[in-house]
């Protein structure tokens, strides 16, 4: 650290991002809950056929985007902010609607980038622990002042919470925000996205990294009240106003218009899903039930950093986190059939040598 950083920033413990190795060959790469798929060939040829020129600034409003995500979505396009990544609008849904006294509330296992968020912002945190099988109870937070957090479904668990829930929660408190952060809603979760009609305090986070295939292209969005997307916007314009670059708009504008693809491409995924579970609990796993791109994983036979070494020696990298209630498991990425198949394969290899 140099003598120069400021004191409010310098006791950040950052977020760390799982590896992303130089060589892609030398890897079967399931550490980070992208998709295996390349985006839709939509995305390229609407870049080319209308990027704006690179030598003026992007769209800061990126109206062509929003209207398509608008259309998407049956929203008016002033419930619509699209972001870098849906890592920027969880920043600015804690910078508008948290600080030292109205406080975040967010589950003990859950997204790492929460805390991250809280201590950048200054945010007073209370956490609120999942119960025991890993689920998360809204009754927990019913009651509780504070703008709340939830990953639905919730990482590194995979597991969801019904809609009717998260309805539940927002309408019990109508002076509070609940941020619904849907990165893997489209693998089987339920989308809370038409509650924004009737309320005026959810916000939906959501990104194009997972089910559309562009977590290189960086493009999230919010989708909430007209009120609260103008808050948003006011945090915006005063960090980055062209939080967007053109190519990546275009770009998203293209992926929009290949639903198919992505729908196509989900249930591959789930098919995959199904098939790795299967062969995992054939192995004696525990597999908690997942409605995302990934599985959390565990076995009594081997323990939670151990299985992720091994399997990085097999060129295999997952994704192990230290906190201690979660030490014994690995979240596993969905790939390809074939991935899949030498992740097994790589597991099965694993236990006979420990036998
Ligand atoms: N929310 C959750 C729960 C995530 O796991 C991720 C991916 N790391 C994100 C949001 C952010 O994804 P992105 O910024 O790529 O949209």
């Amino acid at each position: 650290m140099s003598k120069f950083f400021s004191n409010k920033h310098s006791s950040l413990t950052p977020y760390v991002p799982g590896e992303q190795p130089s060589d892609l060959s030398e890897f079967i790469k399931l550490n980070t809950n992208e998709s295996p798929f390349p985006p839709s060939s939509k995305a390229v040829e609407y870049a080319l056929s209308s990027t704006r020129s690179l030598n003026l600034y992007s769209d800061p409003e990126s109206v062509a985007l929003s209207d398509a995500l608008a259309k998407t979505y049956g929203v008016e396009r002033n419930m619509v902010l699209a972001t870098n990544g849906s890592d920027e609008i969880l920043n600015f849904a804690f910078m508008a609607f948290t600080d030292s006294v109205n406080p975040a509330l967010y589950a003990d296992i859950t997204y790492g980038f929460y805390p991250v968020f809280s201590s950048l912002n200054g945010s007073k945190v209370e956490i609120i622990p999942l119960r025991d099988d890993f689920t998360l109870s809204v009754d927990d937070y019913i009651g509780k002042k504070g703008t709340v957090f939830i990953a639905n479904p919730n990482a590194p668990t995979g597991i969801c919470v019904p809609v009717s829930e998260i309805e539940r929660l927002v309408k019990s408190d109508r002076d509070r925000v609940v941020v619904v952060d849907e990165a893997y809603v489209d693998f089987g979760g339920e989308s809370a996205i038409e509650l924004v009609h009737k309320y005026d305090n959810i916000l939906v986070c959501q990104t194009f990294s997972k089910s559309r295939s562009f977590a290189g292209g960086r493009l999230g969005y919010g989708i909430g009240s007209p009120a609260l997307i103008s808050d948003l916007n006011t945090v915006k314009y005063s960090t980055n106003p062209y939080n967007i670059n053109s190519m990546t708009s275009s770009m998203g504008i293209g992926i929009l218009k290949d639903e198919e693809y992505t729908i196509k491409n989900c249930k591959t995924i789930m098919e995959n899903r199904s098939f790795t579970v299967k062969g995992l609990e054939e192995m004696g796993f525990k597999v908690l039930p997942s409605s995302a791109n990934f599985i959390f994983v565990s076995s009594d036979k081997i323990e939670g950093g151990e299985y992720y070494r091994k399997l990085k020696e097999k060129k295999i990298l997952v994704r192990h986190f230290d906190k201690e209630k979660i030490a014994p498991w690995c979240r596993v990425s969905i790939g390809t059939k074939e991935q899949m198949e030498a992740y097994l394969e790589a597991t099965k290899e694993i236990l006979e040598e420990k036998a």
